[in-house]
C-alpha cells in the first residue's frame, strides 16, 4: 500500500466526485439531481450531515472544478489550493474511528456541511500525496476523448486510463489497427 488506507479511499472518492461532472460535450452530468447525490453519498459511504437540499447539491457541484485543479496543477499551485481548502473550512485534524473503520483522520466535525467535509477530506489526502512527492500519480485519462481524472496507485506507475473503459477501448483500437496491417 502506497498511502494510508483512508488516504487512498479519499483520493479515489475525490476522483469519482470530479468525474461526475460533464467536462466534454459528450459527457453526462452524473449529479443532476439531489437523488444522484444521495446515491453518490451511499456509494462512497459518506457518514455525517447530509441535508438532501438543492443548496447542498450546488455546493458539492461547485467543489468539483476546484478539486479537478489538483489533478492538473504543479506542486506549488496544488499546495496553495490545499492550504486554501483547509483554511476555508477551519480544518482541525482529529483521530476518529466509526463503523468498520479503524483509526483515521477527520479534520471537520460530522455536522459540517457535506461539501465542506468533501473538500477537507480531499485536501487532507493531498497533504499525504504532496508530502510524499507523489503528485505525478494524479493525472488525466490518456484517451483522446476522455477528460476523467485518474489516481494511479499501481506499483509501477502504469495506470494511464480511467476506470470508465478507456483502457479496454484503447486495447481494442490497437488490436484492430494491427489487424488492418495484415
Ligand atoms: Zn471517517
Ligand atoms: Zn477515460
Amino acid at each position: 500500500m502506497l498511502f494510508a488506507h483512508d488516504t487512498e479511499v479519499a483520493l479515489r472518492g475525490a476522483a469519482a466526485l470530479v468525474n461526475t461532472a460533464a467536462t466534454l460535450l459528450t459527457d453526462t452530468e452524473d449529479l443532476a439531481t439531489v437523488a444522484d447525490l444521495d446515491e453518490f453519498v451511499r456509494d462512497w459511504e459518506w457518514t455525517g450531515a447530509h441535508s438532501g437540499e438543492p443548496a447542498e447539491l450546488e455546493a458539492v457541484k461547485a467543489l468539483r472544478p476546484r478539486l479537478r485543479r489538483l489533478w492538473t496543477a504543479d506542486t506549488d499551485d496544488a499546495v496553495a489550493l490545499v492550504n486554501e481548502l483547509l483554511a476555508e473550512a477551519g480544518a482541525l485534524p482529529q483521530l476518529v474511528r466509526h463503523g468498520e473503520w479503524s483509526w483515521h483522520l477527520h479534520a471537520t466535525p460530522p455536522e459540517a456541511p457535506l461539501a465542506t467535509r468533501m473538500a477537507v477530506e480531499a485536501a487532507m489526502a493531498m497533504v499525504d500525496v504532496i508530502r510524499a512527492d507523489e503528485l505525478a500519480r494524479l493525472r488525466v485519462c490518456a484517451a483522446d476523448d476522455c477528460e476523467d481524472v485518474v489516481v494511479d496507485l499501481s506499483k509501477n506507475r502504469s495506470k494511464r486510463f480511467c476506470d470508465g473503459g478507456c483502457g479496454n477501448r484503447a486495447n481494442v483500437a490497437a488490436y484492430r489497427a494491427r489487424q488492418r496491417q495484415h
